[in-house]
């Protein structure tokens, strides 16, 4: 027989993490009812006792998005899953793919949309910024793409990219809009049926306050129609929306993947404290602690990196870094000494910027004024 090797037979200690403060761009910190739910006891993903979970996690994220879609399911994976199945599913070879870039997660639309064969155009804005409603129809004009991609919170630059009335636009010139709302929904006001959004995404450990691991997806009448009358199969098995559909939808569920029913407990959760507070109160709540930390940065003689407040996005705020300030090392010092989480930028705002998050359960006063206070020390030294 042969010998077992016992040489990796660790005997490793029990997890112990450290009180973290997580304000950085996500994950945020999932709030305690969402811990407890996801440790009640697993079931499978199939049992008559989670589908009713199921349906609930829909219902809630419709109100969530403000939407009436049917297609509105989680996906397994955290954030990029759902958006490689908005992509995937949306795209097929040869489509014009219009991608409106104002951050590194625009990059990353142009990037899903090539390896899935578009033929992908950009139109560009400089880091911070966000498009107008004439740029964007000039891009439609130009291009007659398919589908319009956006992302309406650039969590690498801070900008809330408006989208009212950019749906419209899109539908008239007979193309689809796909928004990433994975920074935006549950913190920020987003009406994804008023608005005309075809295809949209988000994650679980933002604004929804879990852990990260399953992803709001949904998907239009007019995105399902484009999704139906596709030539070509989806090009990924487990990111197929109809595939999907027939675990999600319906009163006949069949077997596609196992779906973990903890992380549906955790988002269901999370979905159920959005729809307790309510989406105008959670909304405003997410604003009014922004605008608290706006202020006192300018206290300690610091600005944002989006100039106008109305292009900010309300749980995540870029801090321009004061020039001779290592922007790596007062990070370091957060972590360290108030176990504070803070991100840095990167790509082109490499050490420009601080990327501060108040998501979900840390939008809240104390967390403001905790960071605000951390901040003016390490900068006083
Ligand atoms: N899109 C945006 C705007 C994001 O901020 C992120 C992550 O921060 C993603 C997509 C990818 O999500 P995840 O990291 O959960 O896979």
């Amino acid at each position: 027989m042969t010998t077992i090797n016992n040489a990796h037979q660790q005997a490793v200690g029990q997890v112990s993490v450290p009180p973290r403060l997580l304000l950085g761009p996500g994950p945020s910190n999932a709030d305690p009812r969402v811990l407890q739910t996801m440790g009640m006891p697993t079931l499978s993903h199939l049992d008559p006792a989670f589908v009713p979970l199921m349906n609930d996690v829909q219902e809630l994220l419709r109100y969530t998005w403000q939407t009436d879609n049917e297609y509105t399911i989680a996906v397994s994976g955290t954030g990029t899953a759902a958006m490689e199945a908005a992509v995937a599913n949306l795209v097929e070879p040869g489509d014009v793919i219009l991608v409106g870039v104002i951050g590194y997660f625009g990059e990353r639309l142009v990037e899903m949309a090539v390896r899935y064969g578009a033929d992908v155009r950009i139109i560009e804005k400089p880091w911070g910024d966000v498009f107008t409603l004439d740029e964007l129809e000039a891009g439609l004009k130009a291009h007659n793409p398919a589908v319009l991609m956006l992302v309406h919170a650039e969590t690498s630059t801070g900008a809330l990219q408006p989208l009212a009335g950019v749906g419209d636009l899109c539908h008239a010139h007979n193309c689809l809009l796909l928004a990433d709302s994975v920074t935006s929904l549950g913190a920020a006001p987003l009406f994804v049926d008023e608005w005309g959004i075809d295809a949209a995404y988000s994650c679980s450990q933002k604004g929804l306050s879990c852990p990260p691991g399953a992803s709001p997806l949904t998907f239009s009448d007019r995105a399902m129609a484009k999704v139906n009358g596709r030539t070509h199969k989806v090009n990924s098995f487990y990111l197929d929306i109809t595939l999907l559909a027939k675990y999600w939808l319906g009163a006949a569920r069949g077997y596609h993947h196992t779906m973990s029913s903890n992380m549906i407990y955790a988002l269901r959760e999370g979905l159920r404290l959005v729809a307790e507070e309510g989406l105008e109160a959670r909304w405003q709540r997410h604003q009014t602690n922004a605008e608290l930390f706006w202020d006192g940065l300018a206290g300690i003689d610091l600005t944002c990196h989006v100039p106008d407040a109305a292009n900010r996005i309300p749980s995540l705020t870029t801090v321009a870094v004061p020039d001779g300030v290592d922007a790596g090392a007062v990070a370091k010092r957060l972590l360290r000494e108030y176990n504070i989480e803070v991100a840095g930028g990167f790509s082109k705002l490499a050490g420009k910027v601080w990327r501060v998050g108040l998501m979900g359960y840390n939008s809240r006063p104390e967390n403001v004024v905790l960071l605000l206070q951390a901040l003016e020390r390490i900068l006083h030294e």
